[in-house]
């Protein structure tokens, strides 16, 4: 195992993390720290500088391999499987707990890893993700099946009693994005572990760290061998061989809908079962009687939250004609004042896209905008050098046809449009995406926003409000946006397969 010098001098970083980072970071594969069976590493950037902050093991076809069989293992002949729920509930709540003692820690790493500020992580992302094991926890104990009186019958006169069972799925391959690194692991995760699944967890190439440690909590918590096994590594190598493992049950994937439909290819050879958590072009609708600072903040937020890198971000805004100019102009000036820098200096309060690849994707949109005749409303200047920074940017005279208005930039980059009546046709507009994740609505006539929500053909619908995530709340798409839901009971149909029982009495 190579050992680098330490190379973060923050005042944030803490001596044993910064030690932690000054090793090459193995995968959990069997309950044991290991490098790829090829030797291979690869190096892990802090997206603000552009500096290399860590290397870990490169996963690949092999270790996937080995990862699979240590979860099947476990799930056929470990400890897990006979576990009571109860047991498996403490535990699950257990990993939670920790998560919370970690929290500074697990801040810091996502600040480094992925850009993002760090009180934002501690407050959101290592928040939800102690949230979520909690919640799961409890859901241990309470999965049932039911009696069904049933009308069959096999022989004159014969008694029969049915029963349905839930059963855990059994080994699920899940790969997850770096927007949100260690909430993604949770939400795949704690649900899994629930149901009585056992894990392969691929995480994201880009920000693979808060997963590696949160496999150091999982241990700590007591988790047996090969229940989650964690493996870093590219897309194309590891996360292919994942979905098309044959010893891989289901697969759980969140990500770009374009690798989503990738994951179901690869899962159709032998028919695994998939749930697809994909992207968005949320629409974000904006009535005349609106409240307007609630909105004008409201808005703003649903797009530059994490820089625009969320899914569900509201990405088309359209707004009332009688106060779009104050609104676009109130959001543009919000974009004004967000303060952008390190993930980790105080203040910071947006800090730059993931990666290279990402940062000339949303450049290449606005790009694109420029030539397709939209406005722009921002101050790329400010942007600081050196890192992967993009400025938050309002882009106005928009049509519906353009490619900034149509397809998911997943950057800091709101399109607003005016609308003259709430009626069909801005319904049909709001819809009229090949995605269905999330939209907004601002009114102050509840009754009438409601009625707006209940036609917008989307899984999330926020009204007066936006980004509002809680752990018993289902989270997915409508259309292009995937299959099943994350999170609240919903999630478990994700990891369980039903069993009906008939038995004879009599
Ligand atoms: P994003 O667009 O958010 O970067 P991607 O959909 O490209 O998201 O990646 C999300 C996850 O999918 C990452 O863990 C990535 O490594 C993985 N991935 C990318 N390509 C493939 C593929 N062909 N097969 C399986 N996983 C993949």
């Amino acid at each position: 195992m190579n050992v680098h010098a330490p190379i973060l001098q923050h005042a944030s970083v803490s001596e044993a993390l910064n030690k932690w980072l000054s090793h090459d970071r193995p995968m959990l594969i069997d309950g044991r720290w290991e490098m790829a069976a090829s030797g291979r590493t690869f190096d892990v950037h802090d997206p603000a500088t552009g500096a290399r902050i860590a290397a870990v093991a490169e996963g690949d076809a092999a270790d996937v391999d080995r990862a699979v069989k240590a979860a099947r293992r476990a799930f056929e002949t470990g400890p897990w499987p006979r576990m009571t729920p109860s047991d498996r509930g403490r535990l699950i709540h257990r990993i939670g707990d920790l998560i919370l003692e970690h929290a500074d820690t697990l801040a810091t790493i996502e600040a480094l890893d992925n850009g993002k500020p760090k009180t934002v992580a501690r407050a959101a992302d290592v928040t939800l993700s102690a949230d979520m094991f909690h919640y799961m926890s409890g859901w241990a104990t309470k999965i049932e099946g039911r009696t069904i009186p049933i009308s069959a019958l096999a022989a004159p006169g014969m008694e029969l009693v049915s029963m349905t069972r839930k059963e855990a799925i059994g080994v699920v391959g899940q790969i997850i994005p770096w927007n949100f690194p260690l909430l993604m692991a949770a939400w795949k995760v704690a649900p899994a572990l629930a149901t009585g699944c056992t894990v392969v967890l691929k995480v994201a190439e880009e920000t693979p760290l808060s997963a590696l440690w949160l496999g150091q909590l999982l241990l700590d918590a007591g988790l047996p061998d090969g229940v989650v096994n964690i493996v870093t590594g590219f897309g194309e190598t590891a996360g292919a061989a994942l979905a098309g493992h044959p010893g891989v049950d289901k697969v759980a994937f969140t990500g770009s809908t374009e690798v989503g439909k990738l994951i179901v290819q690869a899962a159709s050879k032998d028919l695994k079962k998939v749930s697809l958590e994909l992207g968005g072009k949320s629409p974000n609708i904006v009535l005349g009687d609106a409240d307007l600072d609630l909105t004008i903040a409201g808005a703003a937020n649903s797009i530059f939250f994490n820089h625009g890198q969320c899914c569900n971000a509201g990405a088309r805004l359209y707004v009332h004609d009688s106060i779009y100019d104050r609104v676009v102009e109130g959001v543009a000036q919000v974009a004004g004042q967000i303060r952008l820098g390190h993930g980790l200096d105080e203040g910071t309060e947006m800090g730059p896209l993931v990666s290279s690849v990402q940062y000339d994707r949303v450049r290449g949109f606005l790009q694109a905008g420029r030539d397709e005749g939209a406005e722009f409303m921002f101050r790329q200047d400010q942007a600081p050098e050196g890192g992967y920074f993009v400025a938050p940017t309002v882009l106005t005279n928009t049509n519906p046809q353009m490619k900034v208005v149509r397809e998911e930039i997943f950057g800091p980059v709101l399109v607003a449009t005016p609308f003259k009546e709430l009626d069909d046709a801005l319904i049909a507009e709001a819809n009229n995406s090949v995605y269905g994740l999330a939209a907004g609505v601002w009114s102050r006539d509840t009754g009438r926003a409601l009625s707006v929500a209940n036609r917008l053909r989307a899984g999330t619908v926020w009204i007066n409000c936006y980004h509002v995530f809680d752990a018993a709340l289902p989270f997915g798409g409508y259309k292009q946006s995937g299959w099943g839901r994350e999170m609240g009971e919903a999630v478990l149909a994700n990891y369980l397969e039903t069993k009906a029982v008939t038995m004879r009495i009599g």
